[in-house]
């Protein structure tokens, strides 16, 4: 059983690890970004309001996404474990996650933090070419994580659930080096 928090710059590959240790231990992937583009493509209510955020970059507001994460984490399948991607990113969505956490009795035991450089997240991010991966978003999404969810590295570190991973090798070594840190 595993719970994890996967934390790192867009483009640092959290997306691509959570995938496969999801498939590895069967927990499911919750993926924020994920569940918000598919809300963009079905044009639910969440999806057109969450557009224009994503679209320039910037977070969407806490209150599309606080009520998301709950009713994601208490259905059935999330109390095998779970591995988030994408969530927290700001200091109020952690405060909010840490409450939650203690009333669901869902300990989360650690958070993976993928580190990469900036030059190269920019170049993986341009070749991977989504709707908002163009040079001036990509700068701004930049922005935006520095400002408000790098602050996170500290938040969790301070509280000794941080895992730094070198997320600038090829993605079997960094997958390898990620289940040693979740085997030990
Ligand atoms: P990346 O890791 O490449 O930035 P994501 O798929 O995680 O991509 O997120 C894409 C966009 O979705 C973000 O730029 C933001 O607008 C929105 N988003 C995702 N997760 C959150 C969140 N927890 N809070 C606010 N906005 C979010």
């Amino acid at each position: 059983m595993i719970r994890v928090i996967f934390l790192g710059p867009p483009g640092a590959g959290k997306g691509t690890q959570a995938s496969v240790l999801s498939k590895d231990f069967d927990v499911p992937h919750i993926s924020t970004g994920d569940i918000l583009r598919s809300a963009v493509a079905a044009k639910s209510e969440l999806g057109q309001k969450a557009e224009s955020y994503m679209n320039s970059g910037e977070l969407v507001p806490d209150d599309l996404i606080l009520d998301l994460i709950r009713e994601r984490l208490t259905q059935e399948d999330a109390g095998k474990g779970w591995i988030l991607d994408g969530f927290p990113r700001n200091v109020s969505q952690a405060n909010f996650l840490d409450k939650l956490l203690v009333d669901i009795k869902q300990p989360c035991e650690c958070v993976l933090n993928l580190e990469v450089p900036d030059n190269v997240l920019i170049s993986r991010l341009l070749e991977r070419g989504r709707k908002d991966d163009n040079e001036e978003v990509i700068r701004n999404r930049l922005v935006v994580y520095r400002k408000q969810t790098e602050p996170l590295i500290e938040f969790f570190r301070s509280r000794q659930q941080l895992v730094s991973i070198n997320g600038n090798q090829p993605m079997d070594s960094v997958a390898a080096d990620l289940k040693q840190v979740l085997q030990s």
